[in-house]
């Protein structure tokens, strides 16, 4: 499953019929099947009109999907269109009906979550691994040299209390192996490898080796995590994953609060929706944080970015006369966000976001 294609291809979605577009959260982890499934019934009721693809949704459901990946995109156009995308992160369950396929909360993921390497190192091993989206594929493994005569001495204790380079004497062969690993993950990094990295393995290989590491990579770790290095690669995955989203959740709430505290302020920060589309239409965002459920109907004003839940026959600010109207205010700053040059991020389970209006961003100036 090489997701950038279905991606270019949803971007590239011209159909007759409408899509439905569904993200699912299909994460077992504290819930039911039946329960992914009467939250998805519960979500998509409002979609009335798409019953045909709703009851396709339904059916892959109960009879084709494995349960393996934490959430699902799914998009369903009729005769035309049907792409399923397991995605390595839970989504909030949610649906839409549209001309086209909505396709931010996958945009985003792919970007967050696309790709990274994985490194397990211990004493005597290293294995490669690249992840993308969801995906595990080994790359390479090494076996160093036997470091047996530290292994008599209780060398093999995992979380061992020494560091091999601390050892007196001539370089010993766990260092060596060490340094022969962290050679290894430059060459893996370098070129086409992926840029972020996880590692795993045990406490004392994990300390050397970062040690060992050059600076440009060492500021791409994301996390590490202890591991036995014959730990199944599906295990290994979901522990690199939860590294890796707990970090964009740890990075997005401090985004999150440098703007709620800069609006406050009256810094460079805003918060709500009728303030952050001002921003936006004066081009003075840097980065749009949207709640991933914001969903809220308007009309804007297509000079100013005011907006009105009716249409108002002149903008009270600005006099302009042409409105756009929307139904998805949140999809319509995204818009605006990236015509503008604006990063943006869409935000999961953020109480401080939420609380602000679902909607803020980081300013320019
Ligand atoms: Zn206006």
């Amino acid at each position: 499953m090489i997701p950038d294609k279905d991606l270019q291809s949803l971007v590239a979605y011209r159909g007759d019929n409408k899509v439905l577009s569904v993200y699912l959260d299909t994460s077992l982890a504290a819930k039911s099947k039946d329960a992914v499934r009467l939250l998805f019934r519960e979500r998509s009721k409002h979609l009335s009109e798409a019953q045909d693809d709703l009851a396709k949704v339904q059916r892959y459901l109960d009879l084709d999907y494995d349960w393996r990946a934490r959430g699902l995109a799914i998009f369903s156009g009729g005769e035309a269109l049907w792409t399923v995308v397991p995605l390595p992160v839970a989504v909030r369950t949610q649906a839409y009906y549209a001309i086209k396929p909505q396709i931010r909360v996958l945009t985003d993921i792919v970007d967050r979550f696309g790709s990274y390497g994985v490194a397990l190192v211990d004493q005597e091993r290293l294995k490669l691994y690249a992840v993308a989206m969801g995906r595990i594929d080994p790359v390479l493994e090494k076996v160093g040299e036997e470091v047996r005569s530290y292994k008599q001495g209780g060398w093999s204790v995992r979380g061992g209390q020494r560091s091999a380079a601390t050892t007196h004497g001539d370089v010993n062969p766990a260092d060596r192996n060490l340094r022969e690993a962290a050679h290894e993950i430059q060459t893996f990094c370098s070129g086409d490898g992926p840029k972020n990295l996880v590692l795993g393995g045990s406490a004392e290989a994990l300390g050397r080796v970062r040690e060992l590491l050059p600076n440009r990579i060492r500021e791409h770790i994301l996390g590490d995590f202890l591991v036995d290095l014959d730990e199944p690669s599906d295990q290994v995955l979901q522990r690199s994953l939860d590294i890796a989203v707990q970090l964009d959740l740890a990075a997005e709430k401090k985004l999150v609060s440098q703007a709620v505290t800069a609006a406050n302020k009256g810094g460079q920060g805003v918060t709500g929706v009728v303030d952050t589309l001002s921003m936006l239409y004066q081009g003075r965002v840097r980065l749009l944080l949207v709640d991933e459920a914001f969903r809220r109907e308007g009309h804007i004003c297509a000079h100013c970015g005011y907006i009105a839940s009716k249409a108002p026959t002149a903008c009270p600010l600005c006099s302009y006369e042409t409105f756009d109207a929307t139904g998805d205010v949140g999809n319509a700053a995204i818009h605006k966000a990236l015509a503008t040059g604006a990063d943006v991020n869409i935000v999961r389970d953020n109480v401080e976001l939420e609380k602000a209006g679902s909607i803020a961003a980081l300013l320019r100036y």
